[in-house]
This record gives structure tokens, C-alpha cells and sequence, in this order.
């Protein structure tokens, strides 16, 4: 990747003028926070911007509405007539939802992201693997493609940085992104409201999700996991299908170097989350099932197998890569 390809990407959205971003499936506060962030920037440049998310926004990344004149959700399912198709934070074309699986003849022009298994998923790619964040890769280059910070773009850029660092804790946090919350902070981003609303708060049916994952939760040789299945769910009301952190609260507890949670989404799908400490990469065992992610946090979405019998086969992949990371320390 070279610093050319910035200006690349730069003279792309330049000759730009209908742009649809898209946040991934399940959209995350990284998600949320640079579609919006771009998108803004973008606005403020002079671009129409449609923005796309198939799946619902997240409830705790509402309050980032309140920045758009009138309050109301811009997320659409799908765009029509964009001339530039951006996918900021996402690692693979699928994870934007079907839009381009059935629309072939449309690729991504810019995919602008962090994951380490991207592969490069747009025409141009910004991908910075070593970032925690996909909006600290856009703060860090949003002067270089010729667009401005505001507070609401400040704002969006510190909700995906605080979500995907887990509040500035996990392994990969490093001294930029300190500089780059507090430069956020100095243009105006409020990072006590945004730490509150979109990683503090929960409710109390996600503390429900967190009672039934403790309930089942299992604890074998430094392997914590455990199961949510849909009739779970739908006792407790719960409609999306997200994990309110309890993957990470699982992984936190003493002794386990790797923790799994499996959400059963319906009778033949099923979302897995990894976490695992520094010395264990869980996308590795992530790409065996089709999913993806860091090296400290992965997933993957499984299809066609029930939930009880994929788990037997996941958690064997994970305590093989457990067993021999232990081995080569
Ligand atoms: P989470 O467990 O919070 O859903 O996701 C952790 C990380 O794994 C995120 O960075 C996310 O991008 C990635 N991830 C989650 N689900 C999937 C999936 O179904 N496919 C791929 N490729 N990556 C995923
Ligand atoms: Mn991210």
C-alpha cells in the first residue's frame, strides 16, 4: 500500500458525486461511526451520500442521529444511482449484506479498513491492519483525501474508536489512538457522553443476555464459551442479534486465554464471536468457518448446520490453536 493510493482515492470520491457508504452486517459503533463520519465529510464537500445498512442500526448508536438536521435514521437498506460504492471497516464484500453478490456488475470502488484478513475488498483499498479502529484509519487520513473534521464528524470518529478498542483497553490500543481521541476531543467530541451512551449503558434485557450466557457458560483449560439459542432469545424479548459484550466479559475471567460465544440466529444459523488474549489468533480459527476478523477478536456467521452440531467442531479448532500457541511460548 502506498501513500499514492490515498490520492488515488482522493481523485475517486473528487470525481464523485452520488456515494453510497455502507456499514456491515450487524453494524458495530466502528461501523456506524465511519459510515457516518465519511458520509458528513463527505456532505460537507459538496457529495450527495446514501447511506446503507441492511440490517438495523443498533439502538446505542442512535444518539450519533441527533448531529443530521430533523434527527431522522439516513440509513437505507439499499442505494440507487450512486456513481461510487465505498465500504468503510468492512473485510469482505459479503459483509455489506447481499447488495453485491446480486449486483455483480457494481464492485466496491474504496474499501477503507483494519482488518487483517482483508484481502482488499475494493478497487482501491486503504487498509491499515495494525489500527484498532476503522474511523482512527479515517481520522487519520481524512486531511489527505481533502475533507474536514466538524464535531459531529469528531463525534462519529470517537463512538467507533471507543467501541472498538473496548474503551481504549484491548491490546492493540496504541499511543495514536489516544492522540487521535484527544485531537477528536479537541474538535469537539464529548468523550464522556459518547463512552456512556455507546459502550456503558445497558439495558436490562442486556443484562438478561448476560444472566442466561453465565448461566451456560462452560470453563475447560483456558477456554471459556457459551451458547444463546434463539429460544433464549425470544423468552427475553430480544430482537437483534447482537452481543451486548458478554464475549469479552467471558474472556476476562481469570485463567482464560480465549473465550467463544455462539448466538443461535435460527435453526440452521448461527453467529460465533472469538476473543483471546495477546499470543492467540482467533482469525486464524475464524477463517476455517468462513468468518474473519483480528487477531483478539473475530467472527463468523455458520449457515446450513444446526447450532449443536457445529459447536463440537469449533471449539475442537479453537483448543487446537489454544494448545499450540501455548506450546510456542
Ligand atoms: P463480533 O464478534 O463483535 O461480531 O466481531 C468481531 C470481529 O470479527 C469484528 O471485527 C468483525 O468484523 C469480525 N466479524 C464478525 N462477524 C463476522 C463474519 O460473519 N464474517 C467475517 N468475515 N468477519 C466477522
Ligand atoms: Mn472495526
Amino acid at each position: 500500500m502506498l501513500r499514492d493510493d490515498l490520492q488515488l482515492i482522493r481523485k475517486r470520491l473528487e470525481a464523485a458525486e452520488n456515494i453510497a457508504i455502507f456499514a456491515h452486517l450487524m453494524p458495530d459503533g466502528d461501523s456506524v461511526g465511519s459510515v457516518l463520519a465519511l458520509g458528513w465529510a463527505l456532505e460537507d464537500a459538496g457529495k450527495k451520500v446514501q447511506y446503507i445498512a441492511q440490517d438495523p442500526i443498533p439502538e446505542r448508536y442512535q444518539f450519533l442521529f441527533q448531529f443530521i438536521p430533523g434527527g431522522k435514521n439516513p440509513f437505507i437498506p439499499e442505494p440507487v444511482g450512486a456513481d461510487c460504492y465505498v465500504t468503510p471497516d468492512i473485510s469482505s464484500a459479503d459483509r455489506a449484506g447481499a447488495f453485491f453478490q446480486e449486483h455483480p456488475e457494481i464492485p466496491v470502488d474504496i474499501c477503507i479498513d483494519h482488518h487483517v484478513s482483508n484481502q482488499g475488498v475494493g478497487k482501491l483499498n486503504w487498509i491499515v491492519p495494525e489500527s484498532p479502529a476503522a474511523c482512527e484509519v479515517l481520522n487519520a487520513i481524512l486531511p489527505e483525501l481533502g475533507l474536514s473534521f466538524s464535531k459531529r464528524i469528531s463525534s462519529a470518529l470517537l463512538c467507533g474508536i471507543i467501541t472498538d478498542t473496548n474503551s481504549f483497553s484491548n491490546s492493540n490500543v496504541c499511543a495514536s489512538s489516544l492522540r487521535a481521541a484527544a485531537d477528536l476531543i479537541d474538535k469537539g467530541a464529548d468523550i464522556f457522553y459518547i463512552n456512556h451512551l455507546a459502550y456503558k449503558e445497558h439495558t436490562i434485557q442486556e443484562m438478561d443476555f448476560w444472566r442466561v450466557g453465565m448461566t451456560n457458560m462452560k470453563i475447560d483449560d483456558g477456554l471459556a464459551w457459551s451458547v444463546i439459542t434463539k429460544a433464549e432469545r425470544e423468552a427475553m424479548g430480544i430482537i437483534t442479534t447482537d452481543d451486548p459484550g458478554f464475549v469479552n466479559y467471558m474472556g476476562n475471567t481469570s485463567g482464560v486465554k480465549v473465550s467463544v460465544l455462539f448466538i443461535e440466529l435460527d435453526e440452521l444459523t448461527t453467529k460465533i464471536s472469538w476473543r483471546s488474549l495477546p499470543g492467540y489468533n482467533v482469525a486464524e480459527v475464524a477463517v476455517c468457518f468462513d468468518g474473519g476478523g483480528h487477531k483478539a477478536a473475530s467472527g463468523a456467521t455458520v449457515r446450513g448446520q444446526r447450532m449443536t452440531d457445529l459447536i463440537p467442531a469449533v471449539l475442537a479448532r479453537t483448543k487446537e490453536m489454544i494448545t499450540r500457541s501455548s506450546e510456542q511460548k
